[in-house]
Formats: structure tokens, sequence, C-alpha cells
């Protein structure tokens, strides 16, 4: 018989759903819009949907499900699962994980989505059963989940692994969080793209608007393809954003000695010939001897899956602690 695992990847903009066996093959994916306004029922109304097609879809039998699991953007309670002051999903306090649990009727782990792509990693990537492990997300926003001897780190009451949020630059840029020079202010696709915004309303970067299409604004994509053609303005910028990832990365590497540091995120896998090599070299230099050694700094082989990845290694992984 198959064992198969419903995962789910809610996104601020996107859903993403899957059935997967325990090998981590992926049999069938589905993709659709969060619904506008994220209405927390709307959006657990798609959720179901989408897992009920792809049931459908995949033929699957009841008694074939080893397990659902859900990610869901932070901050996350644990164990509750209340989603709290969720800026990508405008929620202010949503019980997702009770709700979920009525309305499928049957037991659902929820994770903030970072901690699911670490155990994804964890499990499914290069360097799986690596217990010491950090995962960092370069994308629309900045986040991280933190492997610490074999086991999902979560804090006090969920809230670790909130690596944007980590001051690079004081006094630097305000961030969505209200704080200044936080790592995401500074180094995210939103960073970018507000920088580039600025740039262009100064009369400069006109390399990166020229790369951009007609009604488009320019963001991490034109600001890679200018720097591959040697635009210096793009080359610069691209550059101070390695340095903060760096820094951050450096911090990180310092507090919790990891063995490996991945990094993922749509930004990041896209930029990875122009930011990945800056990135691993300031590290190296700016962190002690000791917490060098051995390390790894690369990018995820599970691409824009890896929350998913991380579904089916929430529900093999289950047991080995407390829900
Ligand atoms: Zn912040």
């Amino acid at each position: 018989m198959r064992e198969l695992v419903v995962g789910v990847d809610l996104g601020g903009t996107k859903i993403l759903a899957g059935i997967a066996d325990t090998n981590g093959n992926i049999l069938e994916k589905k993709r659709v819009f969060t619904p506008v306004g994220a209405d927390p029922d709307q959006v657990l109304d798609v959720i179901i949907n989408c897992s009920t097609e792809l049931l459908r879809v995949c033929r699957v039998r009841e008694q074939e499900i080893k397990g659902i699991a859900v990610a869901t953007p932070g901050p996350l309670s644990f164990p509750e699962g209340v989603v709290r002051n969720s800026p990508n999903l405008n929620w202010e306090r949503v019980n997702f994980k009770e709700e979920l649990i009525r309305r499928m009727g049957q037991s659902v782990i929820v994770e903030k989505d970072t901690n699911m792509a670490v155990l994804g990693e964890y499990y499914f990537g290069r360097q799986s059963e690596c217990g010491d492990l950090l995962y960092i997300t370069v994308s629309t926003g900045v986040g991280g989940g933190v492997i610490c001897a074999g086991k999902l780190y979560r804090g006090h009451g969920g809230g670790a692994g909130e690596v944007g949020h980590m001051v690079v630059e004081a006094g630097g840029v305000v961030c969505n969080c209200g704080r200044r020079g936080c790592l995401e202010a500074l180094a995210s696709g939103s960073a970018i793209a507000r920088r580039l915004d600025e740039m262009v309303k100064q009369g400069q970067g006109q390399c990166i608007l020229a790369c951009t299409a007609a009604g488009e604004q320019p963001g991490p994509r034109e600001l890679g393809m200018a720097a591959r053609q040697g635009d210096k303005e793009a080359i610069l910028l691209l550059s101070q954003v390695a340095e903060y990832l760096g820094i951050g990365i450096a911090n990180l590497v310092n507090i919790f000695n990891p063995r490996a540091v991945i990094l993922g995120g749509g930004m990041m896998l896209g930029l990875r010939d122009l930011l990945l090599e800056p990135v691993q070299t300031y590290v190296n230099k700016n962190v002690f001897s000791l917490n060098r050694q051995d390390l790894l700094v690369e990018c995820t082989s599970l691409g824009d899956d890896i929350v998913l990845y991380g579904c089916v290694a929430a529900i093999l992984m289950r047991g080995n602690e407390n829900e």
C-alpha cells in the first residue's frame, strides 16, 4: 500500500499544495492564488478544496494518507498553532490549527513555513541528517529555521528563527516590523525593489531600467540581469546586499556554530551566481575559526518545493518530539 502525505505551503500570495510519497517523490502539485484579502475562512476553504482535488486526481484511498501537514507564514504560536499579527496574511489572531483540524476531521501538523523548510532540508537536502543546520530564505522577505542537535528549535512560544529581523545596520532603513536596519529591510526582494525605485526617481539605474519590461517595476531579477551585463550600479548594489547577508549569516554562525547554512528563496536562487560567493567569502572572513571549521554555506537543492518536502519530513518525524 502507498503511504502518502498531503502538504500545503500557504503563502501571502500563493498556495502550493502537493501529494508526495514518504520517499519525498512529489506525485502531484497544485498552485493557486491566496484569496484576496486572505480572509481566513476563504483560505481554509481553498486549502481543503486543493487537497481534495489532489486526492481525487491521484486516486488516493483514505487508508493511504499517512498525514497532512500545512505550513503558514509566521508568527505562529507553538503548540497551539495560532497565527498572530502576520504581516504576510494580515491576520491579527487566527486559531488556524484548531480550525484546520475541525474542518479536516483529522490531525494536521501545522508549522511556520521556514520551520517546515528547514525540516525539508534536514530530511531530504544534500546535508540531510546534519544535526546543526540553519536554513535562510531570501525572497520577498527574509526568514529562517533552526535545527539544533537534530531537533527543530522553536523557542519558548514558537517565535524562534526570525533571522530577517536581526539588525545589521543600526539606524538603517525602517523595516515592516517597525525597527530600523533589519536584514529584511536591507537585503530582501522588497528591499531591493524599494532601493531601485529610489534610484530611478533620482535618474540613476538606467541599465537596470533597460532590463525591465514595459509597465513593470524593477526588482531582484532585473538587478541581476544588469549586473550580468557588467552594469556598475547593479554590481555595487548587489555587493551591498551580499555584505548585509554576510553580516547576518556570520552573526548566526557565531551564535549557533552550525555545520551548514542552507540558503533558499526565490531571490537567493535566482541570484545565486551573483550572491553566493561573496556571501561565502564574507562569512569565512568574519567568523571565529572554530565556527568556520567544516562550515558549509550553500544553496538548497530542493528549490521552490522545499516547504512541501518539509511537510513530508514533518509527518515522518512525527512522534520524535511532542507535537
Ligand atoms: Zn524587521
